[in-house]
């Protein structure tokens, strides 16, 4: 169990389809993303998700906070935590639009979250298979399954708004 990580979408040229609970939670992310670009914070949204309830959800505040660990997943931990009444999240789930940072990817094995399921992947950055993968370090004592790709498409076109949006802000050339 959680040994490899699957795609949802095409991404890895394979076809396989979302579960229909993983497509609405991953709506609820977007959701929270939605309220990060309106807020002009990179775009980025997460919930938590406990006995197929959702107990945290949470948007990228880094420019509101001025704290640049204020990741969705940061902050969607903490809520979650709270919400539990314990630092140990093994049945809990995490749903967020992009591949988690390193920073974030750490912080999910250290609460021992059971599956990460996310949106786009990212290569150059990500600590999910991207660039590493802390979540399934074979020396750590947690591991946790990974679902990439669910609803990849949309979560990638709102980065990629967000990011031209503030390229023809700043009067730079397309
Ligand atoms: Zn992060």
């Amino acid at each position: 169990m959680g040994s490899a990580i699957s795609f949802a979408s095409s991404y890895s040229g394979e076809s396989m389809a979302a579960s229909d609970l993983d497509q609405s939670f991953m709506g609820e992310a977007l959701r929270q993303a939605e309220k990060a670009f309106k807020a002009e914070e990179v775009p980025i949204g997460a919930v938590v998700v406990r006995a197929g309830k959702i107990i945290a959800k949470a948007y990228n505040q880094v420019e509101l906070l001025k704290d640049a660990t204020a990741h969705a997943e940061m902050l969607a931990i903490t809520q979650a935590e709270a919400a539990v009444g314990d630092w140990r999240l093994n049945d809990c789930d995490l749903y967020v639009t992009k591949e988690p940072c390193p920073m974030c990817a750490g912080a999910l094995v250290h609460v021992r979250i059971q599956r990460v399921i996310f949106g786009c992947p990212d290569p150059r950055g990500g600590g999910a298979g991207g660039i590493l993968n802390l979540l399934q370090m074979p020396s750590l004592n947690h591991r946790c399954e990974i679902t990439g790709g669910v609803r990849g498409e949309e979560c990638a076109k709102l980065l990629q708004s967000f990011f031209r949006a503030r390229r023809i802000g700043n009067g730079e050339e397309i």
